[in-house]
């Protein structure tokens, strides 16, 4: 566990609200506690239940919605999920969220990603790089520190119309000099039909973003075929696909964002064993170990590389490999891959 902590690593699928730490979720419970918003007792046993189901997991996310959504939460949160992964030295991280609007707190879209981006702006642990024009925290003290490269994918929620997720889109597109380089399809698998979210996602690749969707969750086959047809740049999930699909998927060489914890607790797969992790790996198809909702599962990018390690017999050099080869599927451009490539360079000589 210790070495896959120091391995170098990159992060590809991690939902900023799935990734809160319980410690800061349990505080503000017991502040809306206090307040009598809601009952500490009840929240408190929900968050430190450890296993649940798909369906639990989407139940919990719209409490912990309920926790910390407002400008200086959001703000909060950020910075502490992009320091927690920087301490485990993910180099370089792509983190997910859904733009949200509350009017009744004043909350636009635009304005939960400007508090996103406030949070981004005060870490401190660490250097971020975070956007294309140069716009980087202050490096001119000397000391080599630490440096985390951060990109941001937009959400679209299953749940939102066509006119909600165009509106993301057009908000991605206008952040794209902070750090903003595609869109997430994401939400209850069971919720919501893909065709809604179609002119949204073809707008958004017209206009040169990136896009990643949560596919084959639950067994919807025809689903699976519309999304695999859409092309997009890399799938997270990937665990209830029909042969058909599997053979489509195999030839399209769509990467794939592996989330084995997330899948095992949610029972999405049965058992770690018959993970499709295996298959995939050993068919050399492109894929990328992620975490999904470190908070959520109580799990890090460290641990799932461990996870994979023990269960599918990995040793060093293969997970060194797996993490480097992630820096193929990445949605920044070319100067950052180089500066990946470096990195991992430099930690060759320096892991045995
Ligand atoms: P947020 O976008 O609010 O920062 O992160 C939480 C949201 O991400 C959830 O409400 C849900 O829409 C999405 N999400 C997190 N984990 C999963 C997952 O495992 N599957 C799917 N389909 N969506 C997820």
């Amino acid at each position: 566990m210790e070495w896959c902590v120091s391995m170098p690593k990159v992060e590809l699928h991690a939902h900023l609200n799935g990734s809160v730490r319980d410690s800061t979720l349990i505080e503000l419970a017991r502040d809306l506690g206090e307040k009598g918003i809601i009952v500490f007792s009840d929240v408190e046993n929900v968050i430190r239940k450890d296993d649940r189901t798909l369906h639990e997991v989407f139940k919990l996310f719209d409490l912990i919605h309920i926790l910390t959504t407002d400008h200086y939460t959001v703000t909060r949160i950020t910075k502490e999920v992009i320091e927690d992964f920087a301490s485990e030295n993910v180099v370089y991280l792509e983190l997910r969220t859904t733009p949200k609007r509350n009017d009744s707190i004043g909350m636009s879209k635009r304005s939960y990603m400007e508090a996103v981006m406030e949070g981004l702006r005060s870490v401190s642990s660490v250097d971020v790089d975070y956007a294309p024009s140069g716009l980087k925290t202050d490096t001119s003290n000397g000391t080599t520190r630490k440096k985390i490269y951060v990109r941001f994918l937009l959400s679209i929620d299953r749940r939102e119309s066509t006119e909600a997720a165009m509106e993301t889109v057009k908000l991605a597109l206008e952040m794209r000099d902070l750090g903003v380089v595609g869109i997430d399809l994401s939400g209850n698998p069971i919720v919501g039909d893909w065709t809604t979210f179609l002119p949204a996602l073809k707008f958004a690749r017209e206009q040169g973003l990136y896009i990643t969707l949560h596919c084959g969750e639950v067994p919807n086959q025809e689903e699976i075929k519309a999304m695999l047809d859409f092309s997009p740049q890399r799938i997270g999930h990937a665990c209830c696909f029909g042969e058909e699909n599997w053979r489509k998927l195999k030839s399209l060489k769509i990467p794939v964002e592996i989330c084995l914890t997330s899948n095992i607790r949610t029972e999405t797969i049965s058992s770690i064993d018959i993970h499709h992790f295996a298959d995939l790996h050993k068919a050399k198809h492109p894929l990328v170990l992620c975490t999904d909702d470190s908070g959520v599962f109580s799990t890090s990018l460290s641990r799932e590389y461990s996870l994979a390690s023990s269960a599918f017999g990995l040793g060093k050099t293969e997970m060194f490999q797996l993490a480097e080869n992630a820096i193929d599927f990445i949605f920044a451009d070319e100067g950052v891959k180089e500066d990946l490539r470096a990195i991992f360079e430099v930690a060759t000589e320096r892991l045995d």
